[in-house]
């Protein structure tokens, strides 16, 4: 695996949702840079265990990795989690918080306790971990990385998905209020947007070719991106090739933001 980070080799990283999809490649791209990975899961500890394996099979830098069971939106658990980080760890350099939920349902007949499931992991999961994460990094005065993995539709409307893109669009108002909050204290905080990525959270359409080719036709590149793409952008903002990037939102989507209706001209 191409690594290309030195500054990652050594720090201490906790990406949640990792047992998975994006959340997986990420936790496998820090290992192979050499940084020591904890690797949280909400439900299947034997995806966190695969992950956990595929990390040991990258490590050529040195580093470690522990597994961590939390709901991310459970104030008690999210606080066991960083607990348990600490002390495995000794301390935190990188927050990834990358867990995310969706559910399709018309707005006007959504529930609120389905409104209140997804923005609680989305949102204020990923707000909770990150205020975790400041506590540490002010209590030791150290600087430190916090990023989020949002999404197109932090900027892109998708309907029939309303608490999706409330939780995503609300990302990028946390991420910039907290880079500027806590940019004297040396601490960077950075979003990446991804478009339309290979992993089970889009079961629906990746293996079925029709469908594929349907959801590709409309990416300027024309195909679906790939975890490990969106990783690298998680390795380059972790690391110190970054080093003056705060509050940003950086999408790796293949086009998607750019308003692929207006790639022929259609107005005049
Ligand atoms: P995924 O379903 O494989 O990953 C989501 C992860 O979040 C899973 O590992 C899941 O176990 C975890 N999770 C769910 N609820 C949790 C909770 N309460 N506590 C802790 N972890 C929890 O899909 P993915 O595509 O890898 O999604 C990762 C992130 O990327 C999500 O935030 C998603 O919104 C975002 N994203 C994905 C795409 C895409 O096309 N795949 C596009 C844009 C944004």
């Amino acid at each position: 695996m191409a690594t290309t980070h030195d500054s990652l080799k050594g720090k201490n990283v906790l990406v949640t949702g990792a047992s998975t999809g994006i959340g997986r490649a990420i936790a496998v791209r820090f290992a192979a840079e050499g940084a020591n990975v904890g690797i949280n899961y909400s439900r299947s500890a034997g995806e966190a265990a695969e992950t956990e394996r595929l990390c040991q099979a990258v490590r050529t830098k040195g580093g470690r990795q522990f597994v961590v069971q939390a709901d991310v939106a459970d104030e008690t658990q999210v606080k066991a989690m960083f607990a348990r980080t600490f002390s495995e760890f000794g301390g935190l350099d990188v927050l990834i918080n990358n867990s995310g939920i969706l559910k399709e349902t018309p707005s006007h007949e959504l529930e609120m306790a389905d409104f209140d499931r997804v923005v609680g992991v989305n949102l204020r999961g990923a707000f909770l971990c990150a205020r975790e994460a400041l506590r540490h990094f002010v209590a030791h005065n150290k600087p430190g990385v916090i990023l989020n993995n949002s999404s197109v539709h932090q900027i892109i409307p998708k309907p029939g998905f309303v608490s999706y893109t409330i939780s995503k669009s609300g990302m990028e108002g946390m991420t910039r209020t907290l880079a500027l909050e806590y940019a004297g204290r040396g601490i960077r905080v950075n979003t990446v947007g991804p478009g339309a990525i290979v992993t089970p959270i889009n079961n629906s359409w990746i293996n079925d070719a029709e469908k594929r080719s349907g959801v590709e036709s409309h990416i300027p590149m024309s195909r679906s991106g790939e975890p490990e793409e969106m990783a690298a952008v998680f390795a380059f903002l972790a690391s110190d090739e970054a080093s003056y990037i705060t509050g940003q939102t950086i999408f790796a989507c293949g086009g998607l933001t750019l308003f692929p209706e207006f790639r022929d001209n259609w107005s005049t």
